[in-house]
């Protein structure tokens, strides 16, 4: 068998539309992107829908199916946060995506983000992890980003079929929710009540924590209680590198990307300097690219930064994190072995104008050893819609290289 490999650059909410204040092009035409059209010419483009043509779909979900699952297996949000925190998840857990607020005596939240808290979160989440709870089920809190944390719920007999307890912006000032079932079974019934218990014990223990009476001393809001929100009970997943016997690695800095990695089984690599914006390292990004593919079947290189401008309605600075994502490519390139295939991928558009996700394709492209080359040259939204792939989805897209890889089983004899 021919021993061949991939590393796949993506580019995250590359996908746009043309923008008057580019000169009715998208930021991906009008960034100059001598790499991505060096392998536009070398190599096979085309356009690719995640899921279907005009369907949106969120950055998890995007890259659940990048890295080779089915749009059915996704786990819900709370799982992936979890796994990209570095939390342990098993099946039947139930996981929830939480806040550290503050509350008055009366339940009233006086900050859904107890002012923003940024620093010891370790340690008051600390004296509530673990917490036993009643019939054999244990809590578990640990602190994520800022004022974000992660509660799993584990034992028998639990549904994740209950309500939020945060009120949601802009509702400070509102008392937070007691959490009801959302359906007539004994497991969300049992869940919603011991989750109850949870908030209450957890609000008691805050409420004289050390880091608590420090905050109130230097005239900040303590962080004296949980917000719980999106509950999701993690599914029985296989993960992908097992199911095919395979070693994939994955370099991201962000914390949703690395959660589905390592729901895949993948090996991933972060850095502090991975900063989910335009001043990421793309350096060490590039290096650690060429270095773990020596190793593994599959490298994923992951770049935060398109998507974060197409939010924020800057078309000129999306340009300028596609050009960084193009010197990326090209330091990747550079060193890229001969029996390496490079792909270009993203996980959706996020056109600048709209601010948000949208359900148009993007484009993808695959060079490398004996690839069937298509007339396209550049590499953007217009010109890969002529190209030799034509119009796929993401998991045709995801399979087109599994099986260049010799990863995909012949049908029929
Ligand atoms: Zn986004």
């Amino acid at each position: 068998m021919i021993n061949r490999k991939v590393i796949m650059a993506i580019a995250d909410g590359l996908g746009d539309r043309p923008h008057t204040m580019l000169g009715n092009k998208t930021p991906l035409e009008y960034a100059r992107t001598p790499n991505l059209d060096d392998l536009a010419s070398e190599g096979i483009t085309g356009m690719m829908d995640l899921i279907a043509p005009g369907i949106p779909v969120g950055t998890d979900m995007g890259h659940l199916i990048l890295f080779g699952y089915e749009p059915q297996h996704y786990p819900g949000r709370g799982p992936i946060e979890a796994l990209g925190i570095g939390m342990e998840v098993k099946p039947g857990d139930i996981v929830l995506r939480c806040n550290f607020a503050t509350v008055d005596e009366a339940g009233i939240v006086v900050d859904r983000r107890a002012g923003r808290i940024r620093e010891k979160t370790n340690e008051i989440a600390k004296s509530i992890n673990g917490m036993e709870l009643e019939d054999g089920v244990v809590a578990y809190l640990e602190p994520a980003t800022e004022h974000r944390a992660v509660l799993i719920l584990r034992g028998d007999g639990l549904s994740d079929q209950v309500s939020d307890s945060d009120p949601k912006a802009p509702n400070d000032g509102k008392p937070y929710h007691h959490i009801e079932p959302k359906d007539a079974s004994k497991e969300a019934q049992k869940t919603a009540y011991l989750l109850n218990v949870f908030l209450k014990k957890a609000h008691e223990i805050l409420s004289s924590h050390p880091v608590n009476v420090e905050r109130i001393t230097a005239g900040k809001l303590p962080a004296n209680f949980i917000l719980t929100r999106g509950a999701g009970r993690m599914v029985d997943i296989e993960p992908i590198a097992e199911k095919l016997n395979i070693n994939v690695s994955c370099i991201a800095g962000e914390s949703t990307v690395l959660g589905v990695a390592k729901l895949a089984g993948y090996k991933t690599f972060t850095d502090s300097s991975m900063t989910g914006n335009i001043d990421t390292n793309i350096e060490l990004k590039a290096k650690l690219a060429i270095e773990e593919i020596a190793n593994n079947d599959i490298v994923y290189v992951h770049m935060k930064a398109p998507d974060v401008k197409g939010h924020d309605n800057k078309p000129l600075e999306k340009t300028k994190s596609i050009e960084l994502f193009d010197q990326m490519v090209g330091m990747i390139r550079e060193k890229l072995p001969d029996n390496v295939y490079l792909a270009l991928a993203a996980d959706h558009s996020t056109p600048c104008e709209v601010g948000e996700h949208t359900g148009e394709p993007v484009p993808v492209l695959i060079a490398g050893p004996s690839i069937r080359k298509d007339r396209v040259s550049q590499y953007n939204e217009m010109d890969c819609a002529y190209g030799g792939m034509g119009r796929l989805t993401g998991s045709d897209f995801v399979r087109t290289l599994h099986d260049l890889l010799g990863f995909v089983k012949k049908q029929g004899n």
